[in-house]
C-alpha cells in the first residue's frame, strides 16, 4: 500500500505518532544477522506475476513461504493475494481476506512451511512502508520480511530499487541499500 504523492505544501511535516517508524540506521541487534534466500526462478516469477497483476495500474502482493533455520528464511513458494482471494487491488491500496489468510495459514500448518515474506507493488519508487503496511499483520514474527517492488513490477528490476524491511521488536527495520546484497541471497 503505497502513500499518496503529496504536492509539496512548503509546510512542514509533523510527525506521525502513532506507528511504529521503519529503522534509520539503528540495526536492531535481533534481526542483525538475518538473510533472505530465494531462488533466481522464484523471484523473477513473483516479479513478473506481481507486474502482471498490477498492469501498470493498481498494487499487487503476494507471499513467500519457506523454510526457517537460525536467522536465514528460506523461500520455497509464493502464494499470490490475487489466486487466494479477490484481492481488490486499487492504485494505491489491496487486500488480503481474513477468509483466504486463515485458508493459507491452515495450508501452511499442512505442509510444515511457514510465512516467510511479504512482496507488494507501489505505484512510484517511494518503497517504504505505509502506517497501513506497518499495520498489516500478516505476520508479527521477528524476522519476518516485508519487500516493497517499484514502479508496480515494470521492468527492469533492480534489487536496490526494493524496500526491504525486517520485522524487529520495535517495529520495521529497513535495510539500507548498501546492504541489501549481504541480506538477500540469490541462488540459481
Ligand atoms: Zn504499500
Amino acid at each position: 500500500m503505497a502513500r499518496k504523492t503529496q504536492p509539496n505544501s512548503g509546510l512542514p511535516r509533523l510527525p506521525e505518532a502513532d506507528a511504529p517508524h521503519p529503522g534509520e540506521g539503528v540495526q536492531p541487534p535481533e534481526v542483525e544477522h538475518s538473510r533472505l534466500l530465494i531462488s533466481r526462478r522464484l523471484l523473477d516469477l513473483t516479479l513478473s506475476k506481481l507486474a502482471a497483476r498490477s498492469a501498470e495500474t493498481r498494487e499487487s502482493a503476494a507471499i513467500w513461504a519457506g523454510t526457517i533455520a537460525g536467522e536465514d528464511s528460506l523461500a520455497t513458494e509464493v502464494h499470490f493475494h490475487h489466486e487466494l482471494c479477490d484481492d481488490r487491488g486499487s492504485e494505491l491500496s489491496l487486500e488480503l481476506t481474513e477468509e483466504a489468510k486463515f485458508r493459507l495459514y491452515e495450508t501452511l500448518h499442512g505442509s510444515g512451511l511457514k510465512l516467510v515474506a511479504l512482496i507488494h507493488t507501489h505505484p512510484e519508487s517511494w518503497v517504504g512502508l505505509s502506517h497501513i503496511d506497518q499495520r498489516n499483520q500478516v505476520c508479527s514474527r521477528i524476522g519476518f520480511w516485508s519487500l516493497v517492488v517499484p514502479n508496480y513490477g515494470r521492468r527492469p528490476w533492480d534489487l536496490f530499487a526494493l524496500g526491504v524491511h525486517i520485522r524487529a521488536d520495535n517495529g520495521w527495520y529497513q535495510v539500507p541499500k548498501a546492504k541489501i546484497a549481504d541480506r538477500i541471497i540469490i541462488s540459481g
